[in-house]
């Protein structure tokens, strides 16, 4: 459910922690998302045009699901709902970790991920970037394992690793073969415990995050828009920060700050960890007693109490002009709640939304702007529902050539003011709760896939439960919901719009051509 919290998805580098392979998480899906699941579009980009969904398979319904329509396959029916995951054993170790094993038996590999619940938007003022920074400093060497040793120990079995920070939470994998699962949950839980930090081994990394900063956001026009856009399109929650931490703030960054932030955070009673594989639930239990279950409690980081947001009834606008920039764009943003703060039933409501407005050649934005009109080029929207707090839900388009940005926005507007006023037929509903769905069951063909939507729900508020019977419930959605949910959020005075738009020959060197488009940015950025 729940999209990548907060970890929109700001485009996702890969990183470049020092030392350590970089490995890229497999494309969770296309651009755009698995709408609801966990999964925000790890970059929206430019003209994408999300392939016909395939029949949503049967599967068995969810408890509590809609009895199966009488006409399953007539053209306005939904098949039984399915359950996702529905074979995931969930336990709490005695120190407080919590254990989720999903079995996936077609191959004998597993991913091990652990996941912790403490992000950028968990830390304290003035140390912006410390969450990624100390997920960087987390391959440097502990007390049992000089530097490096993780990472070759990985590369050497043949496995793959990454590590990935968002707004809400921090995680760590690992993909090998079944037999060496130990020796991943043994290193493993030694870095939970056992880490060893000082100046000469983290001063060197924090050049490194400055590069990544450089490289990532400020040399790049689309990014460093969407950094200025959630800067005003939140006002008081610290989702209006970037992931990767303010540039004049990492500077001071040491490795004191990230002692302090680890033994704060990375305690067992503060993560998950999550085993998807060719595992049963007994295996997993044994070993993650012997590892995990010996780590100490360290801390209790008690409630995540942040800053919310006011209601803001005050558009906003922010202009990035660069010469590098070849095509005009724009991207228009709304906050609205996540699944964790919605009322019943919103979420949802909102996850359809986005879908049957802005996701794909079927939506309503798509239809209209592009076919109809041929006003615009490309454009799409998305909703990153997986957050700890309010979030935003995302449009964006690139106009066609005579067409004025204030003009598409102007268009925009009056696609989302009909949803508002007229609301939906029952044929796009359908067509978008199908697509939805159809996304997610896609998804679970991936072992990494499923432990993330996993880990990214729990560790933003949601339980098991919610994700596996969050397809019963998009479902369950009405258009009266959706006109409802149209009505409430997508107004021209909660909007921010950013302008990505082209500058005149400055005379300097260009460093790199700029993307069209504006790659994700904002609330949720995932960054490793
Ligand atoms: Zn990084």
């Amino acid at each position: 459910m729940q999209g990548l919290a907060r970890s929109t998805v700001r485009a996702s580098t890969a990183c470049r922690a020092g030392g350590r392979a970089s490995h890229r998480l497999p494309r969770l899906g296309a651009a755009v998302i698995l709408a609801g699941l966990a999964l925000q579009p790890l970059a929206a980009a430019p003209g994408y045009a999300q392939a016909t969904p395939q029949a949503v398979p049967t599967a068995a319904p969810a408890p509590g699901a809609a009895p199966a329509p009488a006409v399953v396959g007539a053209p306005l029916a939904l098949p039984p709902a399915p359950v996702i995951g529905k074979d995931v054993t969930s336990f709490l170790l005695s120190n407080g970790l919590q254990v989720l094993v999903i079995p996936d038996r077609r191959a004998p590999v597993v991913t091990h991920m652990i996941w912790y619940k403490v992000g950028q938007a968990d830390e304290p003022p003035m140390k912006s970037g410390i969450a990624h920074y100390l997920e960087h400093l987390m391959f440097k060497g502990t007390k049992n394992y000089p530097q490096g040793y993780f990472s070759k120990t990985v590369s050497q079995i043949g496995g793959q690793e990454n590590a990935f920070t968002s707004s809400d939470y921090t995680a760590y994998f690992q993909r090998v073969a079944k037999q060496h699962l130990p020796l991943m949950m043994k290193l493993e839980a030694d870095r939970m415990e056992n880490l060893i930090l000082d100046d000469a081994t983290a001063r060197p990394e924090l050049q490194v995050v400055l590069e990544e900063r450089s490289m990532r956001t400020d040399g790049e026009p689309g990014s460093r828009l969407g950094e200025a856009m959630d800067a005003v399109m939140f006002w008081a929650s610290p989702y209006r920060i970037p992931v990767i931490g303010w540039r004049h703030e990492i500077e001071q960054l040491t490795y004191k700050d990230a002692i302090a932030f680890y033994d704060r955070y990375y305690t067992p009673n503060n993560a998950i960890l999550v085993v998807a594989g060719d595992v049963d639930a007994s295996e997993v239990r044994t070993l993650a007693e012997e590892t995990y279950g010996k780590v100490p409690r360290r801390a209790d980081p008690g409630q995540r109490l942040r800053p919310t947001e006011p209601e803001i009834l005050a558009s906003r606008t922010v202009t990035l002009a660069d010469e590098r920039v070849t095509q005009p764009s724009l991207r228009q943003g709304y906050v609205v709640p996540s699944y964790r703060t919605a009322e019943k039933g919103e979420a949802e409501a909102l996850d359809v939304l986005a879908e049957l407005i802005g996701s794909g050649p079927t939506s309503r934005l798509y239809r209209e702007l592009v076919l109809d009109k041929g006003s615009a080029s490309s454009v799409g929207g998305y909703y990153q529902s997986t957050a700890f707090d309010d979030t935003k839900l995302m449009f964006y388009a690139t106009p066609s050539e005579n067409v004025s940005l204030p003009d598409m926005k102007a268009a925009i507007e009056t696609v989302l003011a009909a949803v508002a006023k007229d609301g939906v037929t029952e044929a796009e509903l359908v067509r978008a709760k199908r697509k939805i769905v159809a996304t997610a069951i896609h998804a679970q063909d991936s072992q990494s896939s499923l432990a993330r939507i996993f880990g990214s729900a729990l560790t933003t508020g949601s339980t098991v439960e919610d994700v596996q019977t969050w397809p019963a419930r998009i479902y369950a959605v009405t258009a009266d919901q959706v006109k409802a949910a149209a009505a409430k959020y997508l107004t021209p005075d909660r909007a921010t719009t950013a302008y990505l738009v082209t500058a005149p020959p400055s005379g300097k060197k260009p460093t790199a051509k700029a993307p069209p488009f504006p790659t994700a940015g904002g609330a949720g950025g995932l960054i490793r």
